[in-house]
């Protein structure tokens, strides 16, 4: 008797055995199978063939089917899959069902699905349009289909003739013919790659590329530092090229696409190659035939968001990782991969390298690149000529502040705006204030289902928790005294929003937040607004920060920089540094300089001193240093339990226990913190508390990792209480 052991798309941590009937056997390691469970029936994954079970065959029941006669990875992408699973300490059904597209978890097909065409048959080439003169309709579409004198699909047909009738009629007389033409991958010639001749490198940029391409062909990390405008896509395309030219595919991750069609664009215009993005903005089946393209060879270049990190590439020969600080690499939620770490994992499978980009590098990555782990060579200046926007800390202390602004800083956008250029204000807090009070007792009103002040949507007319979601109209009387008395308090972007359009009425104002992009293809629309100059000033949080590119903007003011210099998480420092460094990177790419202000009620903060005066690179090793000085990443590895139920004597119960559990390990070598309740002790009414581990190295913490998941899975009350594991956490 033959068996397989299947991983299921479970949230299960084990693997299931299942009887291989007679007929049916062959061993398809990697090949995806119909099974029953329970009274179900799932598409489950073969990992193993064996020829016994530990378990007893007579209660095991027979796979129904093989969706596949292949393995569905190639070998380094199930190697890739089976770390993360062991790493992240996640299922591994549920990474393969996490990490493979939809519609291929249904049962899709491995190649793209044949195609329909439409052609006219020798009669239809032949007969005179003029004999349909009775069905106008018939006579028109068979006229056009003459001429036209090719196979048509069927949405091409559609569009010829919007009625089903005559196109039925057509094909009932015997004059179009409806073929299916099998799918077949069309090559790609890899002596004609270019489509556009490449620039002509600086010195620097032509140092970078002849260095990467010694890499070319093994497995290394590199790390090209440049600030934003220094030419690293350039230096991409070029070490591209000479893959390519070996006909091996590229993977290219990057943040966003959907809302920088520009960075696609480019690989267009310089190869001549087939090129695949992959991005939010894909409905199920435009993700499957991307995936699908990819692991038939067809696509030699993918470029896309994190998720592309799981695609299927044979014939691998790069990979690019640009803006590899960037946050949108981690995923926050159940299966918590780092795109960029499960990257280098794939090119290390894979024996190829991986650059990886950035004007501000994650300082885990200059860490590895200091220690001699990685390549690391500089871009310092900027290939266009511009040159990086000044940088000054406006000192707001005593100053008459209007929604938040300075009087400073109103002149400094008044001399801009009169310029006829464009300026623009961070403030990562969205609404029109972030709580509400009253007056006479000071209670705040605050979201019944989470411990978190409403914010006040003015425009929209309610209270919003920021939180859960939870929204509610606004109070018109203390809950707490009855007085009408409420005031807000603190700053939000449509605050400043509302006062600007009544400070300068003659510039036109684009908001860009969450709440005014609500609307799919909103965001896109309100940025090619602020490219053609139909607004002058611009609003935002983060999201305006993000790879966007705006060479009328001369002046950019991040409103209020000491709420990142104090805040509890030690990578906030990072993070605003991060921040400055991009915006100033971005600002004024035209001719003129552009300025960066930043309002802060401590302008000789040391970091912000750093930061403006020597520049990311010095910050970096500056904070480095305190890294390495407190222990704390990348000096050491950290795991996060979080734990969340409605219950809280529940969570404190099940996190306490695993914490006594732990610290009873003999040889625990980790450090561990009692639990402790998450920042957002409340969320949706369920109470969530922590628990952080940290050690030295890796091998310590996943040890203890193992240990702890293992009493989880076995703790009767984990059934009532969530838990979850992150592994190098980034937001603790
Ligand atoms: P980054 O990726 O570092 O932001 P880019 O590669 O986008 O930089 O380059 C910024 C600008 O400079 C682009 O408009 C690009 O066309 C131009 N550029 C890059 N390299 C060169 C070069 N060697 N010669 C002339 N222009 C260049
Ligand atoms: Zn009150
Ligand atoms: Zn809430």
């Amino acid at each position: 008797m033959k068996f397989v052991r299947v991983a299921l798309p479970l949230k299960l941590r084990r693997t299931f055995d299942y009887l291989v009937p007679e007929e049916l056997d062959i061993a398809y390691v990697g090949a995806r199978v119909r099974v029953p469970f329970g009274s179900r029936q799932l598409i489950g994954i073969v990992l193993e063939y064996l020829s016994e079970s530990e378990y007893d065959p007579e209660k095991l029941k027979p796979i129904i089917e093989y969706l596949d006669h292949e393995s569905i990875f190639e070998p380094n992408l199930e190697q890739a899959l089976c770390w993360a699973s062991e790493y992240y300490h996640h299922p591994l059904g549920d990474v393969f069902n996490q990490a493979l597209p939809v519609a291929f978890r249904q049962g899709a097909s491995l190649l793209p699905q044949d195609k329909t065409v439409f052609r006219l048959s020798e009669l239809g080439l032949v007969t005179n349009s003029e004999e349909l003169k009775r069905a106008p309709l018939q006579q028109q579409l068979l006229k056009q289909l003459q001429t036209e004198a090719r196979d048509i699909s069927n949405a091409e047909l559609k569009v010829m003739c919007a009625s089903p009738a005559p196109r039925k009629a057509l094909i009932d007389k015997g004059l179009l013919l409806k073929q299916t033409i099998a799918y077949s991958p069309k090559p790609w010639s890899s002596d004609k790659v270019l489509a556009q001749e490449p620039l002509q490198l600086n010195t620097q940029q032509a140092i970078a590329v002849s260095s990467f391409s010694q890499l070319l062909g093994r497995f290394g990390c590199a790390l090209l530092e440049g600030v934003t405008g220094s030419g690293k896509t350039e230096v991409y395309l070029q070490l591209i090229e000479l893959v390519l030219k070996a006909q091996q595919q590229v993977l290219v991750l990057v943040p966003e696409i959907s809302l920088t069609p520009q960075t696609i664009a480019r690989f267009e215009q310089r190869f001549n190659v087939p090129i695949v993005a992959m991005h939010s903005g894909l409905n199920d089946s435009q993700r499957l035939l991307a995936w699908q393209q990819a692991r038939c060879g067809e696509a030699a270049l993918v470029i896309g968001t994190r998720s592309a990190v799981f695609s299927c590439l044979p014939h691998l020969g790069l990979i690019v990782i640009d803006e590899e600080h960037d946050s949108s690499f981690k995923q926050q939620e159940s299966f918590r991969y780092h795109a960029r770490d499960l990257a280098i994992v794939r090119a290390k499978n894979a024996n190829v390298p991986i650059i990886m980009g950035s004007a501000t590098p994650a300082l885990e990555t200059l860490h590895n690149a200091m220690s001699g782990r990685y390549h690391h060579l500089h871009l310092a200046e900027r290939a266009g000529g511009a040159v990086m926007a000044r940088q000054r800390v406006i000192d707001v202390r005593h100053q008459p502040m209007q929604a938040g602004l300075a009087p400073q800083l109103l002149k400094q956008m008044r001399e801009q705006l009169e310029a006829g250029h464009q300026v623009m204000l961070f403030l990562n807090r969205r609404g029109y204030a972030p709580a509400l009070l009253c007056h006479e007792c000071g209670a705040v009103c605050t979201c019944p289902r989470c411990d978190a002040f409403f914010t006040l949507h003015q425009k929209e007319r309610h209270l919003a928790c920021h939180h859960c979601g939870n929204q509610q109209a606004i109070e018109r009387q203390c809950g707490g005294c009855g007085s009408t008395n409420l005031v807000t308090t603190g700053l939000g972007t449509e605050q400043i929003e509302s006062f600007l359009s009544e400070y300068f009425p003659q510039y036109s104002i684009a908001r860009i937040d969450r709440d005014s992009t609500r609307r799919k293809g909103s965001l896109e629309r309100l940025l090619t607004e602020v490219s053609e100059r139909q607004h002058q000033i611009l609003i935002g949080t983060q999201m305006l920060a993000k790879g966007h590119h705006f060479p009328h903007v001369t002046l950019v003011a991040l409103v209020d920089v000491d709420h990142a210099l104090y805040s509890n998480d030690f990578r906030s420092s990072e993070k605003l540094a991060q921040l400055v460094t991009q915006v100033a990177g971005r600002a004024g790419r035209g001719a003129q300089k552009g300025e960066v202000l930043l309002q802060s009620h401590h302008p000789e903060h040391e970091l912000l001193q750093d930061l403006v005066n020597n520049g990311y690179a010095h910050f970096a090793k500056f904070a480095l240093n305190e890294r390495q000085q407190t222990q704390l990443p990348p000096a050491s590895f950290q795991a996060l339990f979080r734990f969340s139920a409605m219950q809280l004597d529940q969570v404190e119960q099940l996190s306490n226990q695993l914490y006594q559990h732990i610290m009873s390990l003999s040889d625990l070598n980790c450090l561990v913190l009692p639990p402790n309740t998450a920042p957002q002790a409340r969320l949706a009414g369920k109470h969530r508390m922590q628990l952080l581990l940290q050690a030295q190295t890796r091998p310590l913490l996943h040890r203890v990792l193992h240990h702890s998941v293992h009493y989880l899975e076995h703790h009767p009350m984990a059934r009532k209480v969530r838990w979850s594991i992150d592994v190098d956490p980034i937001d603790l």
